[in-house]
């Protein structure tokens, strides 16, 4: 069997395989979203399919004041995929 690294949400803390999880790079001066998963540094973790997780009230316990701004970057990579009013082009 091949062992899978478990990781936590940091906004739910559910637990789930690494690769059903977004990682976020901790860097100096913020956060970065990391799809590929490869970046080195501290990551942490949040689902990518459960809209709740990228909340800021959801994100405040891990992100604190930056969670506003977290809440945005991942609401703007991952909203896409089925929020349909993310990306419409004006007209
Ligand atoms: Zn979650």
């Amino acid at each position: 069997m091949k062992h899978v690294p478990w990781r936590m949400c940091v906004a739910c803390r559910r637990r789930r395989p690494k690769g059903e999880l977004l990682r976020i790079l901790l860097t100096e001066s913020g956060f970065q979203l990391d799809p590929s998963g490869k970046l080195p540094g501290r990551g942490a973790y949040v689902c990518p399919d459960n809209p709740e997780c990228w909340t800021e009230k959801r994100l405040r316990r891990f992100a604190g004041g930056r969670a506003k701004a977290l809440s945005e970057a991942l609401s703007a990579f991952l909203g896409g995929k089925d929020g349909q009013n993310t990306h419409l082009p004006a007209g």
